[in-house]
């Protein structure tokens, strides 16, 4: 029951806080859409799974619904765009990838419904999800 309420209340949030607003004006628009291919592994820094690792400890939970299981460390502005911000702390955000009513706060706040895209504003968007997260009155 509780995953049917929270899905009701992500509906609830995308008119009561403008998250809709932020989905169609923003989330979408400041969305980059990009045809560029997946870097190479091989490419990535090796510093990465430290520093992952260490985010993940100072930001165990998913940073928009409090998820502690499945998370992803995102990056905020994708290693292919930015290669310089791969490992720059404030370029990421914890992100769970199967969370409470199978939501996916990686794919849809991260990515704005798409890999190939991103969404700048992650953080703005992450702490309107916690916001009405708090505000829930399950029944
Ligand atoms: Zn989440």
């Amino acid at each position: 029951m509780q995953v049917l309420a929270l899905g009701k209340a992500m509906n609830k949030t995308v008119r009561d806080f403008g998250l809709g607003a932020t989905t169609a004006a923003g989330l979408w628009g400041a969305t980059t859409l990009s045809t560029l291919d997946r870097v190479p592994h091989e490419v990535r820094s090796p510093s990465w799974p430290r520093i992952r690792n260490n985010y993940l400890r100072s930001h165990p939970v998913c940073e928009a619904c409090g998820q502690k299981d499945n998370l992803n460390v995102h990056h905020i502005i994708p290693f292919r765009i930015d290669p310089s911000k791969e490992l720059d702390e404030s370029n990421l955000i914890t992100l769970c990838t199967d969370g409470p009513g199978h939501m996916n706060c990686h794919l849809v706040l991260g990515h704005a419904g798409n890999y190939k895209g991103h969404n700048e504003r992650v953080r703005e968007d992450a702490e309107r999800i916690q916001a009405m997260l708090k505000s829930i009155k399950f029944k």
